[in-house]
């Protein structure tokens, strides 16, 4: 249930709003837009008097709200989420931001020539898995703790922030102090364990859409990262599972649109991971800006042919910098808000 109040409310009439909906035995969450201000109640709100609310000085209209998920839920938030990275990165609003990196990190040479090549080109963020979630238990597998001191190395060398992959919870302590932003990759979007201690962290997290995952079960893992605490979550639809193989997964744009006009939560698209193929990501990433996606997160490798891990689908530093030039003129003639 949300109530929408009228503008020019005075603060005796919110606190008496809220009062109300207490009673009905809700927690209520209070969300001042830049046009409205909003109470969202919080949890079971069968018990709270709509009648009575709706009638209430100040308060424009009462609705009920269906979808399981409320904290993610526009309905709870109008306004568009804009989440820090690291000292002023931000990412949502207005503004398209660009993550870039090697899928793995490898050694320091090449992930520092990778930060630096893609800062230069543009990109705000630099990816780079340690812990990597691989099909085989023989493939590399990530070069863990080393790998996470060596992204710290490329963010002291370029100031980029750093977005990297959890796979265990055990992990967690050592993310918050070492990385800017946790990735939770597609196979751990329904770990809902690892959602829960996430939703304890101050970190922004990155949840990539699970491979077979409906919109629906994706924000409900949003909703379990911010039940526990942690609002800041940006969605990464990174491809589903259909019938096709000739891409590695089919990249689902429509999934833009929809969680944007649902949720107020940031959205970008990895285009890498959802073709597989490097030469599919230029165009793909132009179509995922002109969808409204609020950024990009690309696999960026100095020899893609030698890569340890998705060499396929890895553009070199060059390609990238191409890409970037183009990106501009088509952010600029897209409205990100719905
Ligand atoms: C990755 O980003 O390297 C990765 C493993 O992605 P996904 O979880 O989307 O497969
Ligand atoms: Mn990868």
């Amino acid at each position: 249930m949300v109530v929408v109040m009228k503008p020019g409310f005075t603060p005796e009439q919110l606190q008496t709003a809220i009062r109300t909906m207490e009673e009905g035995g809700v927690k209520v969450m209070v969300s001042k837009g830049s046009e409205t201000t909003i109470l969202g109640a919080e949890g079971n709100a069968a018990n709270v008097d709509q009648e009575k609310v709706s009638l209430l000085p100040g308060v424009e209209r009462v609705m009920r709200v269906t979808e399981p998920y409320k904290k993610a839920n526009r309905k709870y938030h109008p306004d568009d989420t804009v989440i820090d990275l690291d000292g002023g990165v931000t990412i949502g609003g207005n503004r398209l931001a660009v993550i870039a990196g090697p899928c793995s990190v490898e050694n320091e040479e090449q992930i520092i020539g990778v930060a630096e090549a893609v800062k230069k080109s543009g990109a705000v963020a630099l990816r780079g898995g340690a812990f990597k979630p691989r099909t085989s238990p023989y493939s590399f597998q990530g070069m863990g703790n080393n790998g996470i001191r060596l992204l710290q190395e490329a963010k002291a060398a370029t100031g980029l922030p750093i977005v990297t992959e959890i796979m265990s919870t055990d992990n967690i302590e050592m993310f918050e102090m070492c990385v800017d932003v946790i990735q939770v990759g597609a196979r751990n979007m329904q770990n809902f364990d690892l959602l829960k201690q996430l939703g304890k962290t101050s970190k922004p997290i990155l949840l990539k859409r699970g491979m077979s995952s409906t919109i629906e079960e994706w924000l409900m893992s949003a909703e379990y990262i911010m039940a526990g605490g942690n609002s800041k979550v940006i969605l990464c639809e990174r491809g589903i599972r259909t019938f096709e193989t000739f891409t590695r997964n089919t990249l689902d744009l429509s999934a833009v649109l929809a969680v944007k006009r649902l949720s107020h939560l940031p959205v970008v698209v990895d285009p890498s991971h959802a073709c597989g193929k490097a030469w599919m990501v230029e165009r793909m990433s132009m179509a995922a800006v002109a969808a409204g996606a609020d950024g990009l997160i690309i696999e960026v490798h100095n020899d893609p042919k030698n890569a340890l891990c998705d060499g396929a689908q890895s553009i070199t530093p060059a390609q990238f910098d191409t890409l970037m030039g183009k990106l501009d003129t088509i952010a600029s003639c897209v409205d990100r808000s719905l």
